[in-house]
């Protein structure tokens, strides 16, 4: 069987390549999208990392091109500016702007990526889940999906791929193993664990719903953002080994004992709010941070790259899903302009690689001025998280 012209095969259904579909549906194209896990509509969410998101002007722009706004913001909670936890003194909130135009809003990621399934398959874009992308033959033109359940594999062809499979991208490798894409990752000394506060009693919020808190303690922090279930996801930021300095690091905290004396000593005020902080930390693992370089996303007509699978980025902007969104209109529009598919790859990412290589470039800057300006919490404060 043969491919149908202006079919496009998008591997991953994450947030960009769900948006992807739904633009592309929108356009007219014939759209399969492929996702290594279950469908989360069925079996829950099973994301794995970053249990929310900061959703800013850039990626919500995105959204309303594929008429999707009003069904993301319905989980949306505004986040007015930050209230920074320092010492005893009771948070005050510091505005992102003058008034609610200039807030950024917080979204679950499995609340948004299950709106945004739903809409690409209202499209009409046919999702495959249980498909993980297991190889690539480029000449052939044929993708084997192996589904993780049973190990089984399907083999099936293609016009072109599109990889929104994230920062692990198996498409990506697939293409390096035809055509060198100048590949290169740095690791952060820090990474992540994410904590839970649950929600009162009375089942409203513990602390200030419409914030981005932050406890910020010079080389670490935790912050949490509001989750429209009433919780807030708490991360902390650390370390993985301890430096010079004898400051914590996680390779110190491996025991959830030595993790509460830590919280206990530098996080009391956030403590208090995780009552099952012994499970979280002991359940949750400690994530890894990158950024990943690419000297080329795309093999001819035949395949390209974009969000996290083409630019992951440190989270300390904010703005990676936002950044993969925008990457999708950029490739809806180009796809439109040119009939050439080896054209539109070539196109797009010629308009997006400057922008996403500055948007990583502004993460991580903000991340060496967090680690380096240890002693300027006013400085910190400015800076870190600054997502708008
Ligand atoms: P992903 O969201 O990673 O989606 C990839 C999809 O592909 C997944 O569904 C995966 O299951 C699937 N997949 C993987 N391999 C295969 C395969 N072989 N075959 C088929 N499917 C496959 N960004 C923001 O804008 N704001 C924030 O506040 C923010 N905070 C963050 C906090 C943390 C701690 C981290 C780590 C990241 C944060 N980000 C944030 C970045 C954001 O998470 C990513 O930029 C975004 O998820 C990228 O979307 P994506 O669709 O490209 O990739």
């Amino acid at each position: 069987m043969n491919a149908p012209a202006r079919h496009l095969t998008i591997i991953g259904a994450g947030l960009a390549g769900a948006l992807l579909g739904i633009l592309l549906r929108r356009r007219g194209w014939d759209v399969d999208l492929y996702e290594k896990r279950g469908d989360p509509r069925v079996q829950g969410y099973g994301g794995g990392r970053s249990i929310n998101l900061a959703l800013a002007e850039r990626g919500r722009h995105a959204l309303r091109a594929a008429d999707a706004d009003d069904a993301v913001m319905r989980h949306a909670i505004m986040m007015r500016g930050r209230m920074v936890h320092v010492g005893d003194t009771e948070p005050v909130l510091q505005r992102y702007g003058r008034d609610d135009d200039e807030v950024i809003w917080s979204v679950h990621r499995g609340d948004l990526n299950i709106v945004l399934l739903d809409l690409a398959e209202a499209a009409g874009a046919r999702l495959h889940f249980d498909a993980g992308l297991d190889s690539v033959n480029f000449d052939s033109r044929r993708a084997v999906f192996r589904d993780p359940r049973d190990r089984s594999t399907r083999e099936v062809p293609f016009q072109a791929l599109v990889g929104a499979d994230g920062a692990g991208s198996a498409l990506r490798a697939a293409m390096h193993r035809v055509h060198d894409l100048g590949q290169r990752s740095d690791f952060l000394d820090h990474g992540y664990k994410e904590l839970e506060i649950p929600p009162r009693g009375d089942g409203g919020f513990r602390i200030e719903p419409n914030a981005l808190h932050i406890w910020p303690r010079g080389h670490y922090m935790c912050i949490a953002l509001p989750n429209d279930e009433k919780t807030f996801t708490v991360t902390l930021f650390l370390p993985h080994q301890a430096g010079a300095d004898g400051g914590p690091a996680f390779d110190q905290l491996g025991d959830v004992d030595a993790a509460r004396a830590f919280f206990e000593r530098d996080f009391p005020s956030a403590l208090a709010l995780i009552p099952d902080f012994d499970r979280d930390w002991a359940g949750n693992p400690v994530g890894q941070l990158a950024t990943l370089y690419l000297e080329r996303w795309h093999l001819d007509g035949r395949a390209v790259l974009l969000g996290d699978a083409a630019h992951a980025m440190v989270p300390f902007h904010g703005q990676g899903m936002n950044c993969a969104f925008e990457d999708c209109v950029a490739l809806a529009g180009h796809l439109d302009a040119n009939a050439d598919l080896a054209t539109a790859f070539a196109a797009f990412e010629a308009e997006r690689k400057p922008d996403a290589a500055a948007i990583q470039r502004m993460a991580l800057d903000n991340y060496l001025e967090m680690r380096d300006r240890v002693d300027d919490a006013d400085y910190l404060l400015q800076r870190e998280l600054e997502l708008a």
